[in-house]
């Protein structure tokens, strides 16, 4: 089953914007980045592990929003837990084409 990313991802009182940052990687070495100042989740679309890294953001928004005090290591291996579920549990696949291009 496919599902759509969303645009717009709330935890708690939080409200982040997801974008796709084609220069994430190259400008700073990341696949993936949730900023609490700007609140967007940045996914780089080049990432080989893109749902991982979608969850993995998704997951410090939800460790920010619930003060979890979750370490990044803890999140990321939760999140390559949590995608192995959907993926192939679930038969969940992701669906991008709602997102939209993070402008510079
Ligand atoms: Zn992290």
């Amino acid at each position: 089953m496919k599902v759509k990313i969303p645009k717009k991802t709330r935890s708690g009182l939080l409200v982040y914007g997801v974008v796709l940052n084609h220069n994430l990687h190259w400008d700073d070495a990341l696949q993936g980045q949730c900023n609490h100042r700007t609140k967007e989740i940045e996914i780089d679309p080049h990432s080989p592990f893109i749902d991982e890294t979608f969850i993995h953001e998704k997951l410090e928004q939800i460790n920010e929003s619930y003060t979890m005090g979750m370490e990044h290591e803890t999140i990321g291996r939760l999140a390559f837990a949590l995608a192995e579920f959907l993926r192939h549990d679930l038969d969940i696949e992701f669906d991008w084409s709602d997102i939209p291009n993070h402008h510079i």
